[in-house]
């Protein structure tokens, strides 16, 4: 389901794009902040940013699907997991200041509710 204020503003295509965008951008603050990357992705940045993009294409809830932090299906593996709650915890205040609008909509999303499992495939 879509909000008007979603469907209305016409830039981000979906919610699974937005996603995508946001842990982009979350990953490269972290990679240039801690690891001190100048251009791009270190290794291991792109590592994870790459698993969490495939977990994304698999995520079950499609456009409804709630921010990862909320979401209850845990689908990373606990390494991974590990991983970018330290970029999460990282970069999200940060992300106010870079990508105003993408925060805005992660920090919207996380205000829906999960969607129920139950009774879904
Ligand atoms: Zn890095």
């Amino acid at each position: 389901m879509r909000t008007d204020y979603e469907s209305n503003t016409g830039v981000m295509h979906s919610r699974l794009e937005r996603e995508a965008r946001t842990v982009g951008a979350m990953v490269a603050i972290y990679c240039r902040g801690r690891h001190g990357t100048k251009d791009g992705l270190c290794p291991d940045c792109r590592e994870l940013l790459a698993y969490s993009l495939a977990r994304l294409e698999k995520c079950r809830f499609r456009e409804e699907k709630p921010n990862c932090a909320d979401c209850p299906v845990h689908c990373y593996k606990p390494s991974m997991r590990e991983k970018v709650r330290e970029v999460m915890r990282y970069a999200g205040p940060r992300m106010v200041l870079r990508h105003p609008i993408l925060a805005l909509f992660h920090i919207l999303n996380g205000l829906k509710r999960p969607p129920d499992i139950h009774g879904r495939d």
